[in-house]
């Protein structure tokens, strides 16, 4: 069905929680384990309804954010999610507790119970209030930033829209550009502080009341994070400052040499050749069409899903006044469609969606048919091992794109995902600080920042500006607002995706028949029995990152630029 013609109803909560209340009965009271088994298929219809809504609500809430009916829509999920959170885990919690546990687990996999039982460890009624305070502080964050209207080259523009002028061959262009989003973060500075110190203190609240040191294990386990903790995690960014941030550091320079610059510093940092990015070629139609041919003949599974996300309206990608900022991809279940959000502003950021937020497309799309729904998802990492390697292999029709700069393009897309490893390090370092440390003033956090910044990006320069360079880079990152310690996600997952990127290098095919195969088993694994059974190496071991940026760089210096 076309995403237009999905119709959108504000579900009855409290009828909601009464038939889910009904199934807890129905599963209390069973005889039998077939009968558990029904009120499971019951339940996962209901579930997937009202998420159906919620998912179209925001779907269409982020399209236009000026739209009132889907505003308040917003505000009512906002206010109600912690209450179908919480009916849907007194439901496992009933499951779980299950006399004939033994049977279900034959029938559902342990992993089920195992993901259901670490989630209720984080739901109890007593953090409701939090939980709504949480979203309403979150909301407020997303909405500042999509408030910005930049008066810059004779138009109003908003932060996304902004970036192209960040990467003008212009250095003035760059200046003025970067000039004007420090003006919009020095206005709203208080603000920013402001909304994350409650954010912490929210967090750390809810922490306390369930029984936690401090928010971190909370944290963990609200990611469903189940198999590794803080000390893999730490041991990853150990890695990675041995082994990528020397190498990026390398990528600077040569940056800098390439731009003719005697320093670089953070206003040349999205720029990696002297007459301007490569951009891609063509209309948001063409390059539409473009894609379609690329998704048509790289396998067939690719092809019969991009026709189907493109004949049901399923890609939101140009943008528009009032349309929420960033991308995104989402799954409406009930019509078992992906759903793809973006903001096309001329950059080769277009072009990454088309990769990325496909690579989690096709993978809602290979999913929809896992019979257990519970495992349809993955956790975070894999989802992004699905998109951050469909940008690699979708390499070969990046000619289509980036016509005679397609070399540029490969050289530009590599070098910064190796860039990115080290700054999103930095993200999930300052994160574990923050929460162990929930008492620190907003003060003391932007130098907490300042100092994790410089382990990672030792060569950053700020120049004179007053908010980035006084430890303010943060702020700007919604994640860190929005959804605490999502965001390692990223940098383990860009490691898999350069293993990979490595693999293909030696066989495509068999890359690809590799990848194909890790994406269709979506949740049914924990993220390192996916690798084991891939015969991937799981980042946290030693030794991975080392052998990763080893096969980079050979790459990187095979391009010819
Ligand atoms: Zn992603």
């Amino acid at each position: 069905m076309k995403f237009s013609e999905m119709l959108y109803k504000r579900p009855d909560v409290n009828a909601y929680i009464n038939r889910v209340n009904k199934l807890i009965e129905k599963v209390k009271n069973a005889k039998s384990y077939e009968e558990q088994l029904s009120a499971h298929k019951e339940f996962t219809a209901l579930s997937d309804k009202i998420s159906s809504m919620s998912t179209i609500a925001h779907i269409r809430n982020t399209m236009n954010t000026e739209d009132d009916f889907y505003d308040r829509e917003k505000d009512f999920f906002d206010e109600n999610s912690p209450l179908i959170e919480n009916s849907t885990a007194e439901f496992y919690r009933a499951f779980v507790s299950s006399d004939y546990r033994k049977q279900l687990e034959e029938k559902l996999g342990k992993l089920l119970f195992e993901n259901a039982e670490l989630e209720l460890k984080a739901i109890d009624p007593v953090i409701i209030p939090d939980l709504q305070e949480e979203n309403r502080l979150v909301s407020e964050y997303i909405k500042l930033i999509a408030s910005a209207q930049l008066d810059f080259d004779g138009k109003k523009l908003n932060l996304s829209q902004l970036r192209l002028y960040m990467e003008s061959p212009d250095r003035k262009t760059r200046k003025d550009a970067y000039k004007k989003r420090t003006e919009f973060f020095e206005e709203n500075k208080v603000k920013l502080d402001d909304i994350y110190d409650k954010l912490v203190n929210v967090r750390t609240n809810m922490a306390k009341k369930l029984g936690f040191e401090n928010y971190v294990e909370l944290g963990y386990i609200r990611m469903g994070r189940n198999c590794y903790g803080p000390k893999e995690v730490s041991a990853f960014r150990e890695q990675v400052k041995k082994h990528m941030v020397p190498l990026s550091k390398k990528l600077n320079e040569k940056q800098r040499e390439r731009l003719g610059l005697k320093k670089l510093t953070f206003i040349d940092s999205l720029l990696y050749f002297k007459d301007g990015n490569p951009k891609p070629k063509g209309t948001p139609e063409e390059i539409f069409k473009a894609g379609q041919k690329m998704y048509g003949e790289l396998s067939s599974e690719t092809s019969e899903f991009f026709r189907f996300m493109l004949e049901n309206e399923l890609l939101d990608c140009l943008s528009r006044k009032g349309k929420a900022s960033g991308g995104y991809m989402t799954y409406i279940p009930d019509y078992k469609s992906p759903f793809i959000f973006a903001n096309f502003n001329g950059t080769s950021g277009d072009i990454d969606v088309l990769t990325h937020e496909a690579g989690h497309a096709l993978n809602g799309y290979l999913a929809k048919n896992i019979e257990i729904s519970e495992y349809r998802t993955a956790t975070m990492e894999t989802c992004e091992v699905h998109s951050m390697s469909m940008e690699f292999f979708t390499i070969p029709w990046m000619k289509m794109f980036f016509g005679d700069r397609v070399e540029e393009y490969k050289y530009m897309h590599l070098a910064s995902a190796v860039n990115f490893i080290p700054y999103g390090c930095a993200v999930d370092e300052f994160q574990h600080e923050v929460y162990m440390n929930p008492d620190m003033t907003p003060n003391e956090r932007k130098n907490l920042w300042k100092r994790i910044e410089s382990e990672y990006q030792p060569d950053l320069d700020y120049e004179d500006d007053p908010f980035f360079g006084n430890g303010g880079r943060w702020q700007a990152q919604t994640h860190i607002y929005s959804a605490p310690f999502y965001y390692i996600d990223y940098c383990l997952a860009q490691t898999c995706a350069l293993q990979f990127r490595n693999l293909m290098s030696e066989d495509y095919k068999a890359a690809w028949e590799k990848y194909l195969s890790f994406s269709k088993k979506a949740g049914t694994m924990t993220f390192t029995e996916l690798l084991k059974t891939s015969k991937l190496r799981s980042p946290m071991d030693e030794g991975c990152v080392r052998d990763v940026c080893k096969g980079s760089e050979e790459a990187i210096e095979q391009i010819e630029i």
